[in-house]
């Protein structure tokens, strides 16, 4: 009797198809040409309706693009490419990315590292802020593509479990601003990803001073303390990968502040990623 073989893991199994009805095969083409013509004549009228233009400076764009920027802003955008910081990711004037800055050197961090896909600057700093301050949270999807080559430079092996989390509002701000920024990356992330995201994982206990004018010591001291795992999350984070993500990467002082309380409640990994990151050492 013959032996059957049977087809090894990752070929591909033909199976007979049918023979094409000619009548189906034409309904099929009238509808697919009927559908492209329908997305097209949407996309010109969305075009008459809402004239493209830059998410900046608001010149005419020639029809509406997944990235809403005009070339001059566009030239005005710098990507991290490397070399920089193997932990806070700061980019470096010379060398290659496995060096670490004297800021990482003089102080410890307790998150592993962390990556950004822009500086803090011209056209970055201007989107990000109108992101945060401005209502425009249709800069998300951009905004997410970005975080995503943050993403791809982390030194997350493969399969590894990560579990997203944003960087907590205090209430009291987020009834002034309506909704959380990093929040808003997060879901970005884990929609383009499918990685999970435990919005509420941090919450942030007390209300703290802006940090904007402040050193690095005093906005370590501005922030100590102000964070607390949700009770729920206590016993669930013991070797876990948590990625912290936020919109700008300043001194780190907020990002080390969450990482402390999730490697205190036994995360095995604390990886951040922001949108942007200042080119400036924090060495005070
Ligand atoms: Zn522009
Ligand atoms: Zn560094």
């Amino acid at each position: 009797m013959a032996e059957h073989k049977l087809p090894k893991l990752g070929t591909r199994v033909r199976f007979p198809s049918p023979a094409p009805n000619r009548a189906i095969c034409m309904v099929m083409s009238l509808f697919a040409f009927f559908k492209l013509g329908c997305k097209k004549i949407k996309i010109k009228i969305l075009d008459v309706l809402f004239p493209p233009a830059c998410a900046l400076c608001k010149t005419a764009l020639q029809s509406q693009q997944s990235v809403e920027l005009c070339g001059n802003c566009w030239k005005n955008l710098r990507f991290i490419t490397g070399p920089y910081c193997k932990i806070c990711g700061l980019p470096l004037e010379y060398g290659d990315s496995g060096q670490t800055c004297l800021g990482c050197i003089k102080n410890k961090s307790c998150f592993d590292c962390a990556r950004a896909a822009i500086v803090y600057g011209g056209t970055g700093k201007s989107l990000i802020l109108r992101f945060k301050h401005n209502d425009e949270t249709r800069l998300l999807k951009t905004l997410s593509n970005w975080l995503l080559r943050a993403i791809s430079e982390l030194p997350l092996k493969n399969g590894e479990a990560v579990v997203l989390a944003p960087i907590p509002l205090h209430w009291t701000r987020l009834v002034v601003r309506k909704y959380n920024q990093s929040a808003l990356l997060s879901k970005g992330i884990s929609m383009l990803t499918g990685t999970p995201c435990v919005f509420n994982l941090l919450k942030r206990i007390r209300m703290t001073k802006s940090q904007g004018r402040f050193g690095l010591n005093q906005r370590r001291l501005n922030v100590k303390g102000a964070f607390r795992l949700k009770t729920k999350y206590q016993n669930s984070l013991y070797g876990k990968t948590v990625l912290l993500i936020d919109d700008v990467f300043t001194t780190g002082s907020t990002i080390n502040e969450c990482a402390k309380v999730l490697k205190l409640a036994g995360a095995h990994k604390v990886y951040a990623v922001t949108v942007a990151k200042t080119d400036h050492p924090q060495t005070a």
